[in-house]
C-alpha cells in the first residue's frame, strides 16, 4: 500500500490504515455522541447503530442469536485477556492450552492465569507453523479437568494458517472449549467470512481492517462456562461492562462492507506469490522464507530470514528507504530479543533475530509488484553482495 507520503506501507498485519469508507464516515461529522443506555433521542441513535451493526455481523458470519452472543470490546488483547481469566475465574484447576506461535495476548498470561489456579500448557508446532492434530490430542487429552484452547486460525507473524475443520476434530477428540484467534483472517484468507459452528467462541479486532483503534468482537457460544472480567454497569448482556464504542463499532461495519465489496483473494494471492517468487530468487542459499512448505499459508504474509544479517539492521535501512515492515524480534536497550514465535518454530536463536515480516494490503495486486519489489530489492541487495 503507497501511502500519500509516498512510503510503501508493507505493515498490515501490525495494523491497516482507514478504510476510505471510514474516512468519508468522519468526515461527514456525524458524531454520535450519547451514551448508548439512554434511554432519550440521542441515546437511541447511538443504541441504533451499535444494533445496526449487530444484525450486520450475524448476518455476515451467518451466526444465530440464539447460539452466539455477541459483544463488543476495545481490541482482541482484552477479549482474549478476559476469556483465559474468565475460564480461570470459572474453574478451579482447569487447564488453558496455547501454542508458542500465538499472539503474546495469549502467551504473557501464563503467569496470571497460574496464579488464578489455571493449569497452563503450550501445546507443540511444526517446524512451518503447523500443528499435528493426533498429538495435540493426545496432549490435550493427557489433563484431566475442564479445558480452554487457544487456536489462532492465521498466524500474524508467520501467515500459517490453522484449518477450522482440523480444530474442530480436535474439539470433538478432547471436548475442550475453543477459543479462536480470527483477527487476522479478515481480507487475508478466501474463506475469511466462513466460520465453523461448532467452535465456541471467535475475536476479531478493527484496527486490522480499516476501523478506528480500540474497537472489536467476539462472538462466543451461548451458555460458555467463562465468567466476565469486566464487571460493571451490566451492559452488553453483562458480556462486558463499559459505556460501548458506538461510533467505533459503526466503523467496523462499514470497513468490513468495504472489504466485502473490494477484496480479491484470488488476484492478492497472485501479488504475493510474484514478490515471494522474486524474493527467493534475489535470496538463493542467503536466506529463506518461513514456513515455505506449509500448504496452508495466509494470502498477504511474507515472514523471511536474511542470513547473518539482525532483523533490525535491515528493517533500520528499509525505513531509511521509505518502507515500513516489521521484525517478530523485539529490541530493549540494545538488545535484540529472538521472535518468541520462530523458537517455538524450532528456530535456532540466532535465526529467529533475523526474521523480516512484509504483510501487504487486501487490495495489493499484481499491476503494482514491480514497482514495491524496485522499491524494495534497491534495498535488500545492498546486504546481499557479501
Ligand atoms: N491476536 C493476533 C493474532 C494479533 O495479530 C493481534 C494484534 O497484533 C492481537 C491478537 C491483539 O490485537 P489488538 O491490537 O486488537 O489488541
Amino acid at each position: 500500500m503507497k501511502l500519500t507520503n509516498n512510503r510503501y506501507y508493507l505493515d498490515l498485519n501490525a495494523t491497516s490504515p482507514l478504510a476510505d469508507s471510514v474516512k468519508e464516515y468522519l468526515a461527514r461529522g456525524e458524531f454520535v455522541f450519547a451514551n448508548p443506555s439512554s434511554g432519550h433521542s440521542e441515546g437511541k441513535i447511538a443504541k441504533r447503530l451499535i444494533m445496526d451493526t449487530s444484525d450486520y455481523l450475524y448476518g455476515l458470519f451467518n451466526f444465530s442469536e440464539t447460539d452466539f452472543k455477541l459483544f463488543y470490546h476495545s481490541g482482541a488483547t482484552e477479549a482474549i485477556n478476559s476469556i483465559a481469566k474468565g475460564f480461570a475465574f470459572a474453574h478451579d484447576m482447569g487447564n488453558f492450552f496455547y501454542f508458542g506461535t500465538d499472539h503474546s495476548a495469549v502467551r504473557n498470561q501464563k503467569e496470571q492465569l497460574e496464579k488464578l489456579n489455571c493449569l497452563v500448557h503450550e501445546l507443540p508446532v511444526n517446524p512451518d507453523g503447523s500443528f499435528d492434530e493426533a498429538l495435540i490430542i493426545e496432549k490435550i487429552n493427557g489433563q484431566s479437568g475442564p479445558k480452554l484452547v487457544n487456536f489462532t486460525w492465521v498466524n500474524n507473524e508467520t501467515g500459517a494458517v490453522h484449518l477450522l475443520e482440523s480444530i474442530f476434530r480436535v474439539k470433538e477428540a478432547t471436548g475442550a472449549i475453543i477459543h479462536v484467534d480470527a483477527v487476522q483472517s479478515v481480507g487475508k484468507i478466501a474463506d475469511w467470512e466462513k466460520l465453523h459452528s461448532g467452535l465456541d467462541a471467535y475475536t476479531y479486532s478493527g484496527h486490522k481492517f480499516g476501523t478506528l483503534k480500540n474497537v472489536g468482537f467476539t462472538f462466543m457460544r451461548e451458555g460458555l462456562p467463562i465468567q466476565s472480567m469486566i464487571k460493571g454497569g451490566g451492559q452488553q448482556s453483562g458480556l462486558r461492562s463499559g459505556t460501548e464504542n458506538a461510533m467505533g463499532v459503526a466503523t467496523l461495519m462499514l470497513a468490513l462492507i468495504e472489504l466485502k465489496e473490494t477484496f480479491n483473494p484470488e488476484e492478492l494471492l497472485k501479488a504475493k506469490s510474484a514478490f515471494e517468487a522474486k524474493l527467493v530468487d534475489a535470496l538463493k542459499d542467503k536466506g529463506e522464507v518461513v514456513a515455505y512448505t506449509n500448504a496452508n499459508r495466509g494470502l498477504n504474509t511474507l515472514n523471511f530470514i536474511l542470513y547473518d544479517t539482525k532483523s533490525q539492521t535491515l528493517a533500520t535501512a528499509l525505513d531509511l528507504g521509505g518502507i515500513d515492515i516489521s521484525t517478530g524480534s523485539a529490541c530493549a536497550s540494545g538488545t535484540v530479543t529472538p521472535s518468541p514465535v520462530l523458537m517455538s518454530m524450532g528456530y535456532s536463536e540466532q535465526l529467529s533475530k533475523s526474521a523480516i515480516r512484509l504483510s501487504f494490503h487486501y487490495q495489493f495486486n499484481l499491476s503494482q509488484v514491480d514497482e514495491y519489489w524496485n522499491a524494495f530489492s534497491r534495498i535488500l541487495t545492498r546486504f546481499l553482495q557479501f
